[in-house]
């Protein structure tokens, strides 16, 4: 691309949905297969991930100096997203809510490359997924409020650089134990919707408008009944 064009590239219309500097939430977000197409996986993953970058992007405020917010989700223990060494890892999993069974998801923090690596510590379970935003949301306005200032010694300062450090998100959960963790991430309904919350293995297509297993295209048996899942 020729560098005169380049203006004009960044004013198309279609750069205004798919953007070329994505939110952090947007760009951080990795998904396994999922049961799209992944007979493994517990749950559905890509769509549902999309839907949470969304609204994390809409509803909460990630501090101005956070450029990297990594969220990686797994519909299985398989780990095909890497979650261990994300920012806020995600594992797949069934619970109850309201007596009726429903697509979960492991919430674990910690994880990281680069400096000092570690795997993600799985500080709480089987969280139903539309209570997952509204913990992530908590998690990072506790973060926001409860993260500490150091004043950078003259020595150690590179340039004009700040003579005050922010607590960075890996260095803030590093500090914290598991159970004051599980507290910070405290699962909440909120407005987002889930339109994948039943599917719970009963059906390979996660598409349907109604996620009942009644609108499943999968095929019947000569009853008319279900076939069974296929796992
Ligand atoms: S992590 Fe599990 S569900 Fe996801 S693609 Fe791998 S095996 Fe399938």
């Amino acid at each position: 691309m020729p560098e005169e064009n380049l203006d004009a590239l960044l004013d198309e219309p279609l750069l205004e949905e798919y953007s070329p500097d994505p939110h952090p939430f947007q760009r951080g977000s990795i998904a396994c297969t999922g049961t799209e197409f992944c007979s493994l996986s517990i749950v559905e993953t890509k769509n549902r991930q999309v839907r949470f970058s969304r609204w994390l992007k809409a509803n909460v405020d990630l501090p101005d100096d956070v450029e990297d917010f990594h969220i990686h989700l797994s519909g299985c223990t398989a780990s095909c997203a890497q979650p261990q060494i994300a920012d806020v890892s995600l594992r797949g999993m069934k619970t109850r809510k309201n007596g009726e069974p429903v697509e979960a998801l492991d919430i674990g923090l910690g994880g990281g490359l680069g400096e000092n690596p570690n795997f993600a510590d799985w500080v709480t379970e089987r969280v139903p997924a539309d209570e997952v935003p509204g913990a992530i949301r908590n998690l990072v306005q506790h973060y926001d409020e409860l993260r500490e200032e150091r004043v950078v010694p003259e020595e150690q300062r590179e340039g004009d650089g700040e003579a005050v450090e922010r607590e960075t998100f890996r260095e803030f959960v590093v500090d914290r134990d598991e159970e004051e963790l599980a507290e910070l991430v405290e699962p909440e309904e909120t407005d987002y919707e889930d339109p994948y919350m039943h599917n719970t293995k009963k059906t390979w297509y996660p598409y349907a408008e109604d996620d009942d297993m009644d609108a499943s295209p999968a095929p019947n048996s000569a009853d008319e009944g279900p076939a069974p899942a296929d796992d």
